[in-house]
């Protein structure tokens, strides 16, 4: 078990590390606004709002670590997948009105929008739909769940 993790770590470390370009990886530095637009964060996942709200209450759950999309996660992610989830849930429900309906989900490559893992989450109705469609395409659009099953099959 450890020789199989030491094997691996050089490329987990650098497919994983900081990204230059990539403007997740500033924003949860504190970089890009991150500073202020960051409600929660510790040493694995950070929430923000998104800079374009696509309903009443819209944020993005990130991993720290720069993880790609939802084709670069492997197994030993499952947990990291489950706390975004969790963490999502816990700040929308601190954020929204109670009683509200809520929607979780992950955009699909080839969809692309930011190149940093990133969880939607939604406090509904979507502000437009016909705007967000993207959000509603199940071919582009990946639930919580379904990712989890995926990550255990894998
Ligand atoms: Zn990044
Ligand atoms: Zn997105």
């Amino acid at each position: 078990m450890f020789c199989g993790r030491q094997s691996k770590s050089p490329y987990y470390v650098t497919s994983r590390d900081f990204k230059e370009d990539c403007v997740f990886c500033h924003i949860v530095q504190g970089g890009n606004g991150g500073k202020d637009r960051i409600l929660y964060k510790n040493e694995r996942v950070a929430v923000f709002e998104d800079i374009r709200p696509a309903a009443a209450t819209h944020l993005l759950v990130v991993p720290i670590h720069h993880i790609a999309n939802t084709d670069s996660l492997e197994t030993h992610d499952f947990e990291l997948v489950k706390e975004m989830h969790e963490v999502g849930e816990k700040v929308l429900l601190e954020h929204c009105r109670p009683g509200a309906k809520f929607k979780f989900g992950y955009h699909q490559p080839p969809y692309r929008s930011v190149d940093h893992l990133h969880l939607h989450c939604f406090e509904l109705p979507h502000s437009s739909l016909i705007k967000n469609l993207k959000y509603c395409i199940p071919s582009v659009w990946l639930s919580c769940d379904d990712l989890l099953k995926r990550l255990k099959n894998q």
